[in-house]
C-alpha cells in the first residue's frame, strides 16, 4: 500500500536534506523509501516547531489541514520532528543541551495533541532525528 500524503514539519537546517532522503530514515519515518511528486509536503522554518508551537499552533492547524484537504484527501499523516543540536532551539532557549530536548520534546507532543483534536482524520507522529550519530526516535506523544 502507498504512503499516504504526508506534511512534515522540520528545520530548515540544511543537514537535514540529506537526512531526509536516506531510505532507512524514510522507513523509519513511515514514508515512502523515494520521495515522490505529491507524496508529501514540507513546512520547513527555523526550529521546525519552534515558531509553530503553542500560541501559533493555530497558524499550524490552518496550513497542515489545507494541505492535507488539497493533496490528501481525507487521508493524510503529519509528521512532527525536532532535531539535535537545532540552532533554531539553542538561539531561542536557555540551558543546557538536555533543557533544549526536553522542550523540543514538549512542543512535540503538545502540538500533536492539539493538531489530532483539530485534525481528527489526520495521523500525527513525532520524532525527534539525532544527526550524530544518525539515528531517530519515535516520541510517545
Ligand atoms: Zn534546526
Amino acid at each position: 500500500m502507498a504512503a499516504p500524503f504526508t506534511v512534515v514539519v522540520r528545520c530548515a537546517d540544511p543537514r537535514l536534506e540529506t537526512f531526509l532522503l536516506a531510505e532507512h530514515h524514510r522507513s523509519t519515518l513511515g514514508l515512502a523509501p523515494v520521495r515522490v511528486d505529491l507524496g508529501e509536503a514540507h513546512i520547513a522554518n527555523v526550529g521546525g516547531l519552534l515558531p509553530l508551537a503553542g500560541a501559533e499552533v493555530p497558524r499550524l492547524v490552518h496550513d497542515a489541514g489545507l494541505l492535507l484537504r488539497l493533496f490528501g484527501g481525507e487521508s493524510g499523516r503529519i509528521v512532527l520532528t525536532a532535531h539535535s543540536s537545532c540552532g533554531g532551539y539553542l538561539d531561542a532557549v536557555e540551558g543546557s543541551d538536555d533543557t533544549v530536548r526536553a522542550r523540543q520534546e514538549d512542543d512535540l507532543r503538545s502540538t500533536a495533541h492539539r493538531l489530532r483534536g483539530a485534525i481528527p482524520h489526520a495521523v500525527v507522529d513525532c520524532y525527534y532525528l539525532n544527526l550524530e550519530p544518525e539515528c531517530i526516535d519515535a516520541i510517545e506523544a
